[in-house]
């Protein structure tokens, strides 16, 4: 699909964006629907959509179908054989969240919230912010910021890269000394760049995000004293007990929760309560989702526990139009309702997905190999 604003981040720039949808179909006709958010090539994840539709088809999918299932979270056990792949995992349990919801009559928002201690009740919106690729001049980053602001969102993200981080923190907060502003290295330093890194502090940041190595939590916990500034780990918590590491380490005072990269809902609530319950700031992160994986994630970013604004903007900030309706609008405060039907809350449109499949066979006109293709070689 065509994205209306490209992301720039420190390690390149897709063209389009590219996703595998999951479509479950249970005996009763409830459909559910699930999103892997990786990418053509391996950048923020190791996982390609190749990989994802190898995987899914060839194995993960087989373990789940026609089998009785009456929670999500019997999900997991399921996979347990394959090791790896959290994107694909978390795609085929979201279907199933979506389909149990439906079944039951819930929202999703509901639905994970009957997963978590009493107290949870979401509260019917997610807070959310804007990110902001890699620009070539402060300039123009600085006429983008003023037109989110203008569009009513109230924190600010900007992507930086060696090279592109103090000037740019600089520039942005003397033209604008007020805004909420947070930065993302997506893992473009190292340890050596703390003098560099320290820099920073006098921006009044939200938070950096992730400035070290992507698998990195030990390097991240001898960082974090240097610096007054926040650090938020992304890319290297995979699971909650990554998190605990971390905590214990010292390694982060945020979590940015993407919840494809801890692989499905179900983690994800395990690592929302290590976040409750040692009082450890939480947002979600974007991985510029379609609607499907957009409006369960949105879902998700309602429950009370979350309290940073999330990386989940408004649909026309993504796509025009996207494969799901209705679109998601930017209301006051910075905040985007959560729908209250069950489910995920939106219809796919079918002949959408349609002719976005047809571009994409178009642009990447190849074959992934079956098992089945590969015994053939042998
Ligand atoms: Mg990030």
């Amino acid at each position: 699909m065509p994205l209306v604003e490209k992301l720039r981040t420190s390690f390149g720039q897709e063209p389009f964006k590219v996703a595998v949808l999951v479509e479950l179909h249970t005996t009763e006709g409830v459909v559910g629907w699930g999103e892997v958010s990786a990418e053509i090539n391996p950048g923020y994840s190791t996982e390609t959509i190749g990989t994802a539709l190898h995987v899914l088809s060839e194995f993960l999918i087989p373990k789940v179908l026609g089998k009785t299932v009456n929670s999500p979270t019997e999900i997991p056990p399921m996979l347990k054989g394959s090791r790896g792949h959290p994107m694909a995992k978390h795609a085929l349990e979201a279907a199933v969240w979506d389909a149990v919801a439906k079944t039951n009559n819930l929202s999703l928002a509901d639905l994970f919230a009957a997963h978590l201690p009493p107290g949870n009740t979401p509260t019917g919106y997610a807070t959310v912010g804007v990110s902001i690729g890699i620009q070539p001049t402060v300039e123009e980053t600085l006429d983008i910021i003023k037109m989110r602001l203008n569009q009513g969102y109230e924190r600010i993200k900007l992507k930086i890269q060696p090279g592109w981080d103090v000037e740019l923190a600089r520039g942005v907060r003397k033209a604008l000394p007020d805004i909420v502003m947070m930065l993302d290295a997506n893992s473009a330093y190292t340890l050596e760049d703390a003098e560099l890194l320290k820099q920073l502090d006098e921006f009044n940041l939200l938070m950096i995000e992730q400035p070290l190595g992507h698998d990195d939590i030990w390097e991240h916990s001898k960082l974090q004293p240097q610096l007054e500034s926040r650090i938020c780990l992304d890319e290297s918590v995979k699971d909650a007990n990554d998190l605990r590491l971390a905590l214990e380490l010292g390694s982060c005072k945020i979590l940015n929760l993407k919840p494809a990269r801890v692989s499905g809902y179900t983690q994800s609530l395990e690592t929302y309560k290590v976040c409750v319950e040692n009082n450890l700031p939480l947002w979600i992160g974007g991985l510029l989702e379609t609607g499907v994986g957009r409006s369960a994630n949105l879902a998700f970013a309602s429950l009370p526990g979350v309290n940073l604004p999330s990386d989940i903007s408004a649909t026309d900030r993504y796509y025009n139009p996207d494969i799901t309706e209705p679109p998601f609008v930017l209301g006051e405060k910075s905040r985007i309702a959560v729908p209250t039907v069950p489910g995920i809350g939106v219809d796919v449109q079918m002949d959408r997905v349609a002719q976005a499949e047809a571009r994409f066979r178009e642009n990447y006109p190849y074959k992934f190999p079956s098992v089945g293709d590969l015994h053939a070689i042998s």
